[in-house]
């Protein structure tokens, strides 16, 4: 990786930069009276067949084309709430812990400027530094969700990234997590969790429940069995954050599901489900791998789940 592929942070869009395909560095909207930031906390660039599962590549290379190695251009988006308990981040991107080899593989960029990531950029450019956060919560323990998590510091030792924080996981998901098999172990580095659980922060909770005021867990499985989406309500106002249930707009049609997800039929119930009530309560939707898209409400047609016309 290259500085010269770093972005330079400010708020809103960033077009015409030299990673122009990752639209904006940190966006900013109220959700009721909660103000929320989606942070870019990296680039990653994942095989299309994977990301897409059964439908055929002349149909989802019209939706996002694919690089000289079958991979499309993804986003990694975390979701910063200002709550009245203090700053409050959703997922954490991928951190700094992987090696060359690796960041290679995966298309990784995300090497910071102010700090190890475009995360600690990211806050730096909201006034906000990673001891200020009071809450971190993984939608579940992929590396490119959990990541960053933890941080491998100058010394070598790794940490959790956010001293001050309580980490709030699903513990069907940690148990998943630590329960790995062949198809599964690839996506889950205990690097990313265990210093968390040695310092004390961490935090296992089981299904849906509110979390905070206005910030619920909601259970979604079919990506992993402890996957959970995060309910964010405000006066009136919602907005949910979907990982990996629906990663990029693009996912929005029923049957466009990854390839990765453990079970794809339960995925297909939970999209149906959790789309639906999106659509009738008027949710708007963060698209945490989306390299352009970070949030939109949706709209049910002849044709299915989209974005409006
Ligand atoms: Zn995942």
């Amino acid at each position: 990786m290259t500085t010269e592929a770093n972005p330079v942070f400010a708020r809103g869009d960033r077009p015409g930069g030299p990673l122009d395909h990752l639209v904006g560095s940190v966006q900013t909207r109220q959700i009721g009276s909660l103000r929320v930031h989606a942070i870019q906390a990296g680039g990653q660039r994942l095989d299309g067949g994977a990301m897409f599962g059964v439908v055929p590549k002349p149909l989802w290379e019209r939706r996002i084309p694919a690089d000289d190695r079958n991979r499309i251009q993804l986003g990694m988006r975390c979701l910063l709430i200002e709550h009245a308990i203090g700053l409050v981040l959703i997922d954490t991107g991928v951190g700094n812990k992987e090696n060359e080899k690796f960041c290679d593989i995966y298309g990784i960029e995300n090497t910071g400027h102010q700090g190890p990531t475009w995360l600690e950029d990211g806050l730096a450019s909201l006034g906000k530094r990673p001891e200020d956060l009071a809450m971190v919560i993984d939608s579940h323990l992929h590396f490119d969700h959990a990541g960053g998590n933890t941080t491998r510091g100058a010394d070598g030792v790794i940490r959790p990234t956010f001293p001050n924080a309580r980490y709030i996981m699903q513990r069907r998901e940690h148990e998943w997590a630590t329960h790995t098999n062949e198809r599964t172990a690839a996506s889950y580095f205990p690097h990313n969790w265990e210093p968390v659980a040695a310092s004390g922060q961490m935090e296992l909770i089981d299904g849906d429940r509110e979390i905070i005021a206005g910030i619920h867990s909601v259970l979604t499985p079919g990506h992993t069995p402890g996957h959970q989406g995060l309910l964010i309500e405000s006066d009136g106002e919602r907005a949910f954050y979907l990982a990996d249930l629906a990663p990029t707009t693009a996912h929005l049609p029923l049957p466009w599901i990854m390839g990765y997800d453990v079970e794809p039929m339960v995925t297909l119930e939970t999209k149906r489900r959790i789309l639906t009530r999106a659509v009738d309560e008027q949710w708007l939707l963060v698209f945490e791998h989306d390299a352009k898209t970070p949030w939109s409400p949706i709209i049910l047609d002849g044709k299915g789940f989209g974005l409006p016309k």
